[in-house]
């Protein structure tokens, strides 16, 4: 390149004229973008910096050049640390960029201005300051000091750790902000190149490239606030409402690929990476056997709207989630893609079903209460009706129960109810729905079996339950129940009035000796001994 002074004066002199301007726009923006402050300050350094610079190229003794170098580092050790908290309140880090924090940052900066200043008394910033030969303008070079490589190694550290969380930054973030990141990234990037060149003399006549640099940089976020609304409180605001959502979110685009998704996303599937981007839901979230049982689902391609709710079984955890499925439209309000949000509904719908338990089922013996089964029997004596099936119904009191209680106490009571619960378990079907009635009175409601067939399991539980005493301590409890059986085939009786049936069959018992069954609307005993019962 060949480039003359006067060119480079003139674009030192442009690069502070639009650094100047940068400051002055974002000043009088008065954007809600909590990095501003640092933006203007990072400009105004950078300012003060090519100014300097441009008398410095213009001095004419050492004296002079001494001058504006000592005004050149009131602006250069502050620019890479306020540039970097820019870069914190731009990634929404901006609690460590409160001035509570921040000011660590200045600590170095400040001392290099000290030890600039102060040069003469100390040289540890520079060792010897000449006058080059043979420059078009007199020039300085410089034999480095020890706080010289602090502070450059500080303004190269700054930098980098800019670069480094733009680039986590831009990996994460959503596309939308692309062109913003790229230019904070480039804006960091350029100066420390050339910056890097300088400090390896591969510049041209030893000049320092960095003030041109930044004439590009500060060209280049002129144009990002003009062309992507850089420095506007919005893209940062949304970025973070999207990230601190408690709902994962998934963005897909039109052709149903990954876009971008949140935080709370990857916490749902942990499969969701950077390299998701790009691939269908399927391929990330059903992948390998690991994920689970599924029963729902989470991307329905038939639909560009839809709700409904997902059950999850992972690592014997089950979850719940409601998947609301959304057009996305994008500036012109074309359909740009959709989203996929994922409310997660676990501990709802833990609640709900542990209340669901607490009203179905009873306390002391984990079968159904009363009220669930006549929901229940409700429904399946609907259904039998429907299909012209015979249905049966069971009802059983413990005899003498009240003596239990009175001779071993009231816990062992509790624990003769167990006990005959558990017995009636281990013979009734799993279509039966069994519950508790009253105090020690159990019922059944046995679907597709008619009265002949009923009759036999109800005999089949008294001999159980006769033959099975309870053990409790030292005693042996013989105990012995009463069963009145009805069945619903072919009668329109609701069920309030079949169960009255079989009262009147279980009373009937009672009255008859105990220990019996009784089928509805006979008066014969059905049994004391099981050659009454049919088929038994
Ligand atoms: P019967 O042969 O005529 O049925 O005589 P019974 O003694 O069983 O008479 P009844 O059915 O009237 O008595 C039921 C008793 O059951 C009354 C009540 O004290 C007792 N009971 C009700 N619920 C419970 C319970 O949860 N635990 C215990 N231990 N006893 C209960
Ligand atoms: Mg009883
Ligand atoms: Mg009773």
């Amino acid at each position: 390149m060949n480039i003359t002074i006067t060119d480079y004066i003139v674009l030192v002199i442009i690069s502070g004229v639009l650094s100047v301007l940068l400051a002055l726009y974002a000043y009088f923006m008065k954007t809600n973008f909590s990095g501003t402050k640092a933006f203007i300050w990072s400009s105004a350094f950078s300012a003060i910096y090519t100014f300097a610079f441009v008398f410095e190229l213009s001095s004419d003794s050492l004296q002079e050049i001494r001058f504006w170098l000592n005004i050149e580092y009131l602006g250069l050790p502050f620019i890479a640390p306020s540039s970097l908290l820019l870069v914190l309140h731009y990634i929404g880090m901006e609690k460590f960029a409160a001035f509570r924090r921040g000011w660590v940052l200045f600590v170095i900066p400040a001392i290099t201005l000290i030890m600039n200043t102060t040069n003469d008394y100390h040289r540890l910033f520079y060792k010897v300051l000449y006058l080059r030969e043979n420059t078009p303008t007199p020039m300085i070079d410089i034999f480095p000091g020890r706080w010289y490589f602090v502070h450059g190694a500080y303004t190269f550290g700054c930098l980098l750790v800019s670069i480094f969380l733009l680039v986590v930054h831009t990996r994460k973030s959503s596309s939308v902000y692309r062109k913003q990141n790229f230019t904070m990234i480039l804006g960091h990037l350029l100066p420390m190149l050339g910056a890097l060149f300088y400090v390896l003399g591969m510049t041209p006549l030893g000049m320092d490239p960095v003030p041109i640099v930044m004439c590009v940089t500060s060209a280049l976020y002129i144009w990002a606030i003009v062309s992507a609304g850089m420095l506007t409180v919005a893209p940062i605001a949304r970025d973070h409402i999207f990230e601190s959502m408690r709902d994962g979110v998934l963005v897909l685009d039109l052709s149903g690929k990954i876009f971008d998704y949140n935080s709370a996303a990857t916490a749902i599937i942990p499969s969701l990476s950077p390299a998701a981007i790009g691939k269908t839901i399927e391929q990330v979230w059903k992948r390998g056997a690991d994920t689970g049982v599924f029963e729902g689902d989470l991307n329905d391609t038939s639909k560009q709207e839809y709700e409904h709710e997902l059950k999850w079984i992972k690592g014997g955890e089950t979850y719940y989630y409601r998947v609301r499925s959304s057009k996305l439209l994008n500036t012109k309000g074309e359909i740009a893609g959709r989203t996929i949000v994922m409310i997660d509904m676990t501990e709802h719908m833990q609640l709900q079903n542990k209340l669901r338990r607490l009203a179905e089922i009873d306390g002391l013996t984990g079968i159904y209460n009363r009220t669930h089964f006549m929901e229940i029997a409700t429904e399946q004596l609907r259904q039998a009706r429907i299909s012209h099936a015979p249905l049966a119904l069971i009802l059983i009191d413990i005899d003498f129960f009240k003596s239990i209680n009175d001779r071993f106490g009231h816990s062992v009571g509790d624990l003769a109810i167990h006990h005959v619960v558990s017995l009636a378990k281990s013979i009734i079907s799993p279509e039966t729905s069994f519950a508790r009635y009253g105090g020690e009175e159990f019922v059944l409601c046995v679907p597709d079996t008619a009265l002949g067939q009923a009759l036999q399991t109800a005999e089949q539980l008294r001999q159980k339950i006769a033959s099975t005493p309870l053990i409790s301590g030292s005693h042996t409890i013989s105990i012995t129940a009463s069963f009145g059986v009805t069945e619903a085939y072919q009668s329109a009786l609701p069920l309030e009035s079949l169960l009255h049936e079989a009262d009147d069959a279980l009373y009937f018992a009672k009255r008859n000796g105990r220990n019996r069954v009784i089928a509805a609307g006979s008066i014969e005993p059905q049994s004391e001994s099981a050659a009454t019962v049919t088929g038994v």
